[in-house]
C-alpha cells in the first residue's frame, strides 16, 4: 500500500492512523524462512511531532516453519513493534531514516524488509528440541531410540 504523506509532512501535529493487511498473495516466496499462513496485519500511526515525522507500527503474522533440528513442521506467531523516522529526501546525517520520494511511502515494502531483518535465520520448534538421532533418524523428542548408547 502506498501512503500519501504530503499533508502530514506539511502540517505539524498531523496524525494518520494505519490499519491494514498485506494479503497472502502479495507476500511472494520466502520459502527460506517458511510459509506465511496468515496475512501480515499492520497497525500503527504516522505522526508529525514538531516537524519530525515518525512511523510506529505493530506487525503480526504467523509462519509455518520447519524445525532446523527435528524437521517437524510447526506454526509460530510473530509480533514486532517497529519505529522509523520518515524524511522527504536523502539526508547525509542519518542513513537509518526512511526516505519517502514525492512524500509517499510503500508500506508493504518497508514492512517486508523490517520483517526479514527481525526474523531469526534458524528456528527450532522449541528451545530444547532434541533433534533427530544421527544414527537411526528417530525424533528424539518422542523418546530415546536406544541405538546410540
Ligand atoms: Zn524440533
Ligand atoms: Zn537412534
Amino acid at each position: 500500500m502506498l501512503l500519501q504523506l504530503r499533508q502530514l509532512f506539511n502540517r505539524v501535529g498531523d496524525k494518520k492512523e494505519l490499519s491494514l493487511e498485506i494479503p497472502l498473495e502479495e507476500l511472494g516466496d520466502y520459502s527460506i524462512i517458511g510459509t506465511f499462513i496468515t496475512p501480515i496485519s499492520l497497525n500503527g500511526q504516522v505522526m508529525n511531532r514538531a516537524g519530525v515525522v515518525t512511523l510506529d507500527y505493530t506487525m503480526r503474522f504467523t509462519i509455518r516453519h520447519l524445525c532446523d533440528r527435528c524437521l517437524n513442521e510447526f506454526d509460530r506467531e510473530y509480533v514486532f513493534d517497529l519505529s522509523h523516522i520518515l524524511v522527504k529526501s536523502v539526508s547525509s546525517d542519518n542513513d537509518e531514516y526512511i526516505v519517502c520520494p514525492d512524500s509517499t511511502l510503500d508500506l508493504n515494502e518497508l514492512a517486508i524488509s523490517d520483517l526479514l531483518l527481525q526474523l531469526p535465520t534458524k528456528v527450532l520448534c522449541k528451545e530444547d528440541c532434541k533433534g533427530l538421532c544421527l544414527n537411526c533418524g528417530k525424533d528424539l523428542n518422542d523418546g530415546d531410540c536406544g541405538c546410540c548408547g
